[in-house]
């Protein structure tokens, strides 16, 4: 271990800077501990782009009741009944306490929250900031609070490259710094490394996100589920840049219209998201093009409503007031994760996780819009709530490894966005399965661990011979008629 670091042993270390790695390394504090981000933070984390919000019952007219059954609509089966409940109950509290942070949410003239309205949300409950800027806002709120907070050391520049046990418990992490190879000693570990839309061609994550957390995860022994659940954003905005920008539904709420090249409507603007993210795949598909035309309803005050949309679509060349948006679907949010229960501990000891990285069952098959923000909160409390207190074991010194070479998801990037994206198929996945697998068992590719999640995905999705939430198999185009509750969500390790 680099001497530099020698006299931080032992504490809690939390491998991400998003959201859920701040509110878990807050959330303990006056626990000393450590948080570890490849990029420095507020950057490479998709927290800081969230558009909508959080989603909250707030309104005088809504309940947790009301937000429970919204998610399981949107969950397809497969959410977790106990979590959703136990995670929704606790989203007001969330909201109050990143308010206590400093975060400045959109008001009422009277002081009370803006509570906006998103899709399949029955009722209006996305608290925002500075309209599509929440993400931002919260992670300013959260970072500046981070930084001041004696507890936190928090080391930028840092890349978790393996998770260290022996005799089934966490003993360390191997990651790479400025100088090189560091060792850490500890029996704690929180992985809140977000999602994996860096995986596919077209994403709206940062390339960042690729999942870095759940090949730590999975080559220390820990078990994930749910992985075939990958939701698709219908409308990213098709220019050469990536990652993609989003144009939020919110557009689409206020009465923006999907048309093609010949100006014809699709329409089913407003249905779920992956019904949507189909039905444009299936124009592109044909070769087609597909626009978002937000000039009639919305027009010069486009930019008013959504600056951060229009930032994006004028660094593309675009107008919103007069052009119609080229957009397509793309990887925007993963449902499957790492396994955890609902203290967010994993089925290795001394590993939990937090945020997207997780897989708590709170989105079962597909996840409800601005859910997400809220569940990398809870969770990161949960995590402290079971971690705070808990000393370490006698410490043992981690066995050295040699460290991995940098990942680079290059290679896996067109198989898994072939194979793997809208629509599934057996021969697709198949193929997809063959070509990652080479890939992930030589350890010394550059894309063997990006290939190990591609092929842990894959094969959740040749599993799964039906059609679910975010998950389409054309071969199977059927809903399986197994009661919900028999239905295994599917684990690996
Ligand atoms: C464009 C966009 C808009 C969205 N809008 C919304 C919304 O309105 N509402 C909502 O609820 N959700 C939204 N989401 C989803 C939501 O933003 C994410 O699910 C959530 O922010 C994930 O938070 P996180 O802390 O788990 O991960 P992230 O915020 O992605 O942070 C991951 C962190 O882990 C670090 N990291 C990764 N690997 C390593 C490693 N090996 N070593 C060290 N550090 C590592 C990264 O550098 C980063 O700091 C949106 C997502 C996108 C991309």
């Amino acid at each position: 271990m680099s001497a530099e670091l020698f006299h931080l042993s032992g504490r809690p270390v939390i491998i991400g800077g998003g959201v859920a790695g701040l509110m878990t390394a807050l959330a303990l504090a006056p626990e000393p501990v450590l948080l570890l981000s490849k990029a420095p933070i507020g950057r490479e984390a998709s927290s800081v782009w969230a558009q909508g919000g959080l989603a909250a019952s707030l309104g005088p007219d809504d309940s947790v009741d009301l937000h429970v059954a919204d998610t399981l609509a949107a969950g397809d089966g497969l959410c977790d009944l106990h979590v959703v409940r136990d995670i929704l109950a606790a989203a007001p509290q969330a909201i109050e306490m990143l308010t206590r942070h400093g975060a400045r949410f959109d008001a009422n003239p009277d002081g009370s929250l803006r509570l906006g309205l998103e899709a399949a949300h029955s009722r209006r409950r996305i608290v925002h900031a500075q309209g599509d800027g929440s993400g931002r806002e919260v992670m300013r709120a959260l970072a500046e609070t981070v930084r001041n907070t004696p507890s936190v050391t928090v080391l930028e520049g840092l890349e978790a490259r393996r998770l260290l046990t022996e005799d089934g418990n966490v003993t360390g992490i191997l990651a790479h710094g400025p100088n090189g190879a560091v060792h850490i000693v500890t029996d704690r570990v929180v992985l809140a490394t977000g999602g994996i839309g860096g995986l596919f061609l077209d994403s709206t994550n940062p390339l960042g996100s690729f999942g870095q957390g759940l090949a730590l995860a999975a080559r220390a022994g820990a078990r994930l589920c749910d992985l075939e659940f990958i939701q698709f954003h219908p409308t990213a905005l098709d220019g050469p840049g990536r990652p993609m920008p989003l144009i939020s539904e919110a557009v689409r709420g206020e009465g923006a219209i999907l048309i093609d090249e010949t100006g014809a409507r699709l329409g089913g603007e407003l249905e779920p998201r992956d019904v949507v993210a189909r039905a444009i795949w299936k124009h592109l598909q044909h070769g087609r093009r597909v626009f978002l035309d937000a000039r009639q309803c919305l027009g010069a005050s486009f930019a008013e409503h959504f600056p951060v949309i229009t930032a994006a679509c004028r660094a593309n060349g675009i107008d919103p007031a007069t052009d119609p948006l080229p957009v397509r679907p793309a990887v925007h949010y993963h449902m499957g994760g790492i396994a955890v229960d609902r203290a967010s501990r994993s089925s290795l000891a001394g590993l939990w996780a937090a945020g997207e990285v997780a897989c708590t069952g709170l989105h079962g098959a597909n996840r409800l819009a601005s859910n997400s923000l809220t569940e990398a909160l809870i969770t990161g409390l949960r995590v402290s709530e079971d971690l705070s207190g808990s000393a370490p074991k006698r410490l043992r010194k981690p066995r050295m490894q040699d460290l991995p070479q940098p990942s680079d998801p290059t290679a896996v990037r067109p198989i898994l966005s072939q194979h793997l994206g809208v629509t599934r198929d057996d021969a697709g996945l198949r193929a997809a399965i063959a070509a990652l697998q080479p890939i992930a068992e030589n350890h010394s590719e550059a894309a063997a661990d990006p290939a190990l999640v591609g092929l842990m995905i894959a094969e959740a999705a040749l599993a799964r011979q039906e059609s679910r939430g975010a998950h389409y198999r054309t071969d199977f185009p059927q809903k399986s008629v197994l009661a919900p509750s028999s239905l295994p969500r599917q684990v690996q390790s």
